[in-house]
């Protein structure tokens, strides 16, 4: 793990302007956009310092790392959420430990977690990942799949499902990217359940376009490298 070398405050300053002049751009409130810190490879002191800034969401990408950041920061009052790959064998982890899970693409992995979630929390706050550049190497349901995922997804009862989220394919062309999250933010229109009023979140755009997935109706960035600066190779 390494130490954030530079101010983690004036980045995080620096980003919510960002945040508030891209959404004024998009005639959108920047109070409707929440930011979620990416620290995975980062310490629990690390995340502390960012959470002393008024941050409250984190998001990690692997169980074994994130389980001890947890306890040390329990605390904190902090707000988790999972963003990597899941393995069926670390859903109970992940039903238990975290408030979020932004990587559900499968039937059987929501049910588990479903089936995990422990009755004495709320329900598990879901969103459905698509492959929108349907990249085979790449996880996410696919456009066509998705309304049987919401469906199914819709009926567990100990998840809460929320939205969509997505990974589009890195581009330098500005265009090709803000397409991708327009594919996203219209599969999120098309298949809203009518009548589930928690259908609300789209999780979109990290630190290289989340200026471009504002304008599309990203409502979660998951920003990483600017607050804490670069990551050592994972
Ligand atoms: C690492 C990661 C991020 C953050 O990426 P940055 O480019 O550092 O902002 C966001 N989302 C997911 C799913 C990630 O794995």
């Amino acid at each position: 793990m390494q130490s954030v070398e530079r101010s983690v405050a004036a980045a995080i300053s620096e980003i919510r302007a960002r945040i508030v002049s891209a959404a004024r751009a998009a005639n959108r409130d920047p109070a409707s956009i929440k930011l979620i810190a990416v620290s995975k490879t980062r310490t629990a002191e690390d995340i502390r310092q960012v959470a002393a800034l008024h941050v409250s969401d984190f998001g990690e990408n692997y169980v074994a790392e994130a389980l001890p950041k947890i306890d040390a920061l329990a605390d904190a009052g902090l707000t988790w959420h999972f963003i990597g790959a899941i393995q069926s064998n670390k859903t109970r982890d992940i039903a238990t430990r975290f408030q979020w899970v932004h990587t559900v693409d499968r039937e059987r992995i929501a049910k588990r977690l479903s089936d995990q979630r422990p009755h004495s929390s709320a329900p598990l706050d879901v969103l459905l990942q698509v492959n929108v550049d349907r990249e085979p190497q790449k996880a996410g349901a696919s456009e066509e799949r998705l309304a049987e995922l919401v469906a199914y997804v819709m009926a567990l009862p100990r998840l809460r499902l929320r939205g969509l989220m997505a990974i589009p394919r890195e581009s330098a062309d500005r265009t090709v990217q803000r397409d991708a999250f327009r594919r996203l933010a219209s599969a999120f229109e098309r298949v809203r359940p009518p009548g589930l009023d928690t259908w609300d979140t789209l999780s979109m755009g990290m630190t290289a376009d989340f200026e471009i997935a504002i304008p599309e109706g990203a409502t979660m960035i998951r920003l990483g490298t600017a607050i804490f600066g670069a990551r050592a190779a994972e």
